[in-house]
């Protein structure tokens, strides 16, 4: 898909929004979304979304909104950090298939890296265990601010 297109409500993080598809829930508010990426790319790997949207990237998004969802990114990326140690973070959000995009309803990744651990590749890793993302899912929850 394009930059160009419509919102299709059909999409996995709506489905998810729904309560339609499972997700290991990190945190939510009245604005975001978080829960962990089912093929992480590290361990850790966590997706923010804005839970009242229909913007398919970033370039759609509302400003009012995007506010909300990358203080919501931050406020995740603080547990993330609290909870396992990384040596760094990494936040990325990617914008039309040919840049990467695979689901389109915005989000942004937190990536937790640790010195001489490789990053595993966008969208074609292994799928994670349900029940090591749910555990893992709570240790990051247990350290929202
Ligand atoms: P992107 O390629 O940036 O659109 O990112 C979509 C992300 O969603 C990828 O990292 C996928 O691994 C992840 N993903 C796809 N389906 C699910 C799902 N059901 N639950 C959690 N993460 C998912």
């Amino acid at each position: 898909m394009s930059l160009d297109g419509t919102y299709d409500d059909g999409n996995i993080f709506a489905k998810i929004l729904r309560g339609e598809a499972p997700a290991a829930r990190v945190f939510e508010d009245d604005h975001v979304f978080a829960f962990m990426d089912v093929f992480p790319q590290a361990r850790g790997h966590t997706l923010v979304i804005p839970k009242h949207s229909q913007a398919r990237n970033l370039l759609d998004e509302e400003p009012a909104v995007l506010t909300q969802v990358i203080l919501g990114v931050q406020r995740v990326a603080r547990a993330v950090r609290a909870a396992l140690k990384p040596d760094g973070l990494v936040v990325t959000q990617f914008n039309g298939a040919t840049a990467g995009q695979t689901v389109y309803h915005l989000h942004f990744h937190i990536i937790p890296r640790w010195e001489g651990v490789e990053l595993g590749r966008h969208a074609a890793g292994g799928m994670a265990d349900p029940t090591e993302l749910k555990a893992l899912a709570a240790e990051i929850a247990a350290q929202i601010a």
